[in-house]
């Protein structure tokens, strides 16, 4: 049944990422948001892989030395920021990150904000994306603007809650 259990998390993730995308007005984002997890592509590595407790990607990574759906999945889904790694103008043969429209910056918080639920259930609030941002690496190659934006998110959310910071989404970040 791992693949009724895989279904279950991504869908369960899915509807999530919705609530949120509609929140702030992002209506067509909420309803693709992660598509791509039902193709057979990466519907069959997250079945085989399941966990439960983690990644499926993370599993396959191990056994294989890189994670064939992982690297689907970030060719096709905007809100990931590994999609904008590009080649630099600057230095020859340099992989960096591209800054990303703010739409899909916007939609790769929520993305944190619903897996964070998710994965604390009712231990979450609302500094948890947060601490969960600092616990990772500062990723060289995500775009400065990209960075500054989604920190600047973060520490909103974490400092005066969802309402305040999804105002200022709707008002500020995506009216520009
Ligand atoms: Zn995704």
């Amino acid at each position: 049944m791992k693949a009724f259990a895989h279904f279950c998390t991504i869908t369960k993730h899915k509807k999530l990422v919705l609530k949120e995308c509609f929140r702030v007005g992002l209506y067509k984002q909420g309803l693709l948001h992660d598509m791509s997890k039902y193709s057979w592509t990466e519907f069959r590595v997250g079945c085989r892989y399941y966990q439960g407790t983690r990644s499926p990607n993370n599993a396959e990574r191990e056994e294989k030395g890189y994670s064939s759906a992982w690297l689907h999945h970030k060719g096709r889904n905007k809100h990931h920021y590994e999609y904008w790694i590009d080649y630099s103008l600057e230095g020859p043969n340099l992989l960096a990150g591209m800054k990303m429209p703010v739409r899909y910056v916007v939609e790769m918080f929520l993305d944190r904000i619903a897996a964070s639920k998710v994965y604390l259930g009712d231990a979450y609030t609302s500094d948890a994306p947060l601490a969960y941002y600092e616990n990772g690496r500062a990723d060289e190659l995500m775009h400065k603007d990209t960075r500054e934006l989604l920190e600047k998110l973060l520490h909103m959310l974490a400092e005066e809650g969802e309402e305040t910071t999804y105002r200022y989404i709707r008002r500020e970040v995506l009216k520009r």
